[in-house]
């Protein structure tokens, strides 16, 4: 079942390769996904939403990614933006720009990768805030940002003040002086995605634009949302990659059947155990299972493609007859380093297990 309509669906179908290789379709996305409504999925209807349960946001994001990872990547920056502003104190700002991006009028674009690894101890923070009379002054560099629409954006990023005591999470508004969006990264894949690098110099903002004054508290308040959404990009993902090896091995005997059936059964089980651990707030609690989640999402989906390649043997490796293989294989590159990239959550989890023994 799927909670895209029709009409969605067949529009990302058609233009999922374009969406990929190149940014002819990057400002015509978002307004397609606002107009199916899809940003309220998973928002409380006090704040506008939909009122459903926080696994539909996941929901969507498999879906999406299941017709294209361009699609459900902007989704999720989009959501994880919006999942920003709802968990801010700052109910002023929420008022302000709430409205705008659930109707997908304002581009939501999440640049706290280097926060969450600077969090770990596993970076240096690439921006500076210096209070003033008026608020804040902000200096420094966001090396990736996804959605940062031509016509405008709202920029989430965390910068630390000058001595390295304290962390804060702002809203950047795009037209904000001395902000400058660089051009598109030359990316090999994902290229629909408005993903870029900005630069920050001497961007005043006043206190009304701080979304936290402390970024370890708010993260890991959001972060759960982050990482429980990207594991619908690698459940979607692996479901159009097991539906098309299904499809290639037709009825007969296949040696690949058995690891066919395992890995649908590996996608079911981690559907069930993610939807039901967001619902109840289980997952929330406990931030090593749902990064154990996600590290078992990348290994399905790169297994997954790797069937499918198996499955289509040498047509895979023709352009025009792969059935969007080749993309898909590019696709499952991009789960592995989207922060928690592998790389951090296998530090995340042998400091876990260092700390246990
Ligand atoms: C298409 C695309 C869109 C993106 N969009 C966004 C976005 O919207 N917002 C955003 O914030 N970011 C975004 N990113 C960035 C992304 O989330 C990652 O931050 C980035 O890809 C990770 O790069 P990294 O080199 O820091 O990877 P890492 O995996 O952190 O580092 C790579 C290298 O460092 C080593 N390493 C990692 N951890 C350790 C350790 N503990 N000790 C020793 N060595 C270590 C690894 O072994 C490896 O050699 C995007 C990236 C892409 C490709």
């Amino acid at each position: 079942m799927t909670m895209l309509d029709e009409s969605l669906t067949s529009w990302l179908q058609e233009r999922a390769e374009t969406l990929d290789a190149d940014a002819g379709l990057a400002g015509a996305l978002l307004p397609r996904l606002a107009s199916a409504q899809l940003f309220k999925t998973g928002v409380p209807a006090s704040a506008g939403g939909d009122g459903a349960s926080p696994s539909a946001a996941i929901g969507v994001v498999a879906d999406l990614a299941r017709c294209s990872m361009s699609a459900a990547f902007v989704f999720w920056a989009q959501r994880a933006l919006i999942e920003c502003v709802l968990a801010s104190p700052n109910r002023a700002l929420a008022q302000r720009l709430l409205p705008s991006l659930l109707a997908g009028e304002l581009a939501g674009a999440p640049g706290l990768s280097n926060a969450m690894k600077s969090m770990g101890g596993l970076d240096q923070l690439q921006t500076r805030f210096m209070p003033d009379a008026h608020g804040f002054t902000l200096h420094g560099r966001v090396s990736w940002a996804t959605n940062l629409q031509r016509q405008g954006f709202v920029l989430a990023l965390a910068a630390g003040n000058l001595d390295g005591t304290d962390t804060s999470v702002f809203a950047v508004p795009s037209d904000a002086d001395g902000l400058t969006r660089e051009p598109d990264l030359d990316l090999t894949g994902l290229r629909g995605t408005s993903t870029a690098a900005l630069h920050l110099a001497g961007v005043r903002l006043g206190e009304d634009w701080r979304l936290h004054p402390q970024a370890k508290v708010f993260l890991p308040t959001v972060r759960p949302m982050f990482v429980g959404m990207q594991c619908g990009l690698g459940l979607g993902l692996a479901r159009a990659s097991l539906h098309s090896a299904r499809a290639a091995l037709g009825d007969g005997p296949s040696v690949l059947l058995g690891e066919l059936e395992a890995l649908e059964a590996q996608v079911h089980d981690l559907w069930e155990a993610l939807s039901t651990g967001v619902d109840s707030g289980r997952l929330r609690e406990r931030p090593p299972e749902l990064l154990d989640l996600r590290l078992r999402m990348v290994e399905i989906a790169s297994a997954a493609v790797q069937l499918e390649l198996q499955a289509l043997g040498g047509r895979a490796y023709m352009r025009g007859e792969s059935g969007g293989f080749a993309r898909r294989w590019r696709e499952a590159a991009f789960l592995t380093i989207v922060t928690p990239t592998l790389a951090q959550l296998k530090t995340e989890r042998a400091r876990a297990q260092g700390a246990s023994r």
